[in-house]
């Protein structure tokens, strides 16, 4: 069989979460609000009007126009996608061809490397400095040099939390030589998304998502906004009923309540400034500020913490190897969460 296998997926490994039960799961910087009763009636009602029977809208109209709205940007400017994750292999797809070159900076959110490398293209990992800061200008310079045709950029990043400020994000779009994507997967934590800037640039891409501060990560839904003649293009590569039915009238009811996302957003950001505050107390740690809802935390013991925690039944994101050894992410929790996480880090 082995010989039908593609060669360079050889030492590839499937990307696997595993399902262990924790009593708190704070590792995949889920949100911690549950829909109220009301909202949930809604969804039940959005189940049962779907039909079965048919293929979903392959556009996902409604959502374009309600997420539009959602975000200020015009529905003919946005893709949906089966989870951001999707969309950013749809973009490998769409412009890297065999050994074309992406380009990223380190650390940032694995899935660039991985669908990267899935589309046979090769990813270019800019390393930032000791203090995670970015050289603006050497990573324009790199792109540049090494012909990078896509640049990805988590802001706020994922995992440090920091943001690059817009003024060198239109710095990089307007002298990078490549497609650039921004991907605000956290952006409602932080505020200053580019969005507004989509239809002045031909190279800007911007993606976001419903798993982080809509709280939906099940439903699986994602958005990319661009220029109408990058949408096109990429419409060639998009599978056409890559959203379903369910995940379309279901996302329907849960942009329609903005106020709702907003209020829970800053509760989120509340609980996220009492966690930095508390972890900052504790010596052995260095805290890094955060614009998301995770925080990241330097420190020698990460590994004997996370497998304490693990005893405890409290579930982190540690990081084993690399820049990022020696390093935990804990995701904003209920207050209650975090007082727990904080009190058996106390005990340790
Ligand atoms: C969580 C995350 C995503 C994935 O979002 P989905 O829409 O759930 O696929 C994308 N980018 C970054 C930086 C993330 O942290």
């Amino acid at each position: 069989m082995e010989k039908l296998f593609r060669e360079d997926l050889k030492y590839f490994k499937p990307y696997k979460v595993g399902k262990e039960n924790y009593k708190i799961k704070l590792d995949a910087n889920e949100s911690f609000i549950k829909y109220p009763k009301e909202i949930e009636k809604e969804i039940l009602n959005a189940v049962q009007n779907t039909m079965f029977n048919r293929y979903p809208d392959e556009m996902s109209r409604d959502l374009r126009k309600l997420y539009g709205e959602y975000i200020g940007a015009d529905e003919d400017n946005i893709i949906v996608g089966n989870g951001s994750d999707e969309l950013i292999q749809i973009i490998t797809n769409t412009f890297l061809d065999k050994g074309d070159k992406a380009a990223m900076v380190m650390p940032d959110f694995s899935m660039y490397d991985i669908y990267t490398e899935i589309a046979r293209g090769s990813m270019v990992k800019i390393p930032l400095d000791d203090e995670f800061n970015i050289d603006i200008q050497n990573l324009i310079d790199t792109v540049n040099k090494e012909k990078c045709k896509i640049l990805f950029l988590s802001n706020p990043n994922n995992p440090i939390g920091r943001i690059i400020k817009r003024e060198d994000i239109i710095k990089i779009i307007e002298n990078c030589n490549s497609i650039v994507v921004i991907d605000e997967a956290y952006m409602e934590f932080y505020g200053d998304s580019i969005i507004d800037k989509c239809n002045c640039y031909k190279n800007l891409i911007v993606l976001r998502t419903c798993s982080k501060a809509l709280g939906a990560a099940a439903i699986r839904l994602g958005f990319l906004i661009a220029n109408i003649e990058l949408v096109e293009e990429i419409l060639k590569v998009k599978p056409p009923f890559n959203v379903n039915a369910l995940t379309q009238n279901v996302g329907s009811v849960l942009l329609k309540d903005k106020d709702f996302i907003i209020k829970n957003v800053n509760k989120i950001i509340e609980e996220r400034e009492y966690l930095y505050k508390e972890l900052r107390k504790i010596k052995e740690f260095k805290v890094y500020k955060s614009y998301a809802n995770f925080i990241l935390i330097e420190t020698k013991n990460s590994d004997k913490i996370n497998d304490f925690l693990i005893k405890k039944g409290i579930k982190l994101r540690s990081f084993k190897e690399g820049r990022l050894k020696n390093f935990l992410r804990i995701t904003v929790g209920t207050r209650e969460e975090n007082n727990i996480v904080l009190s058996k880090i106390r005990n340790f």
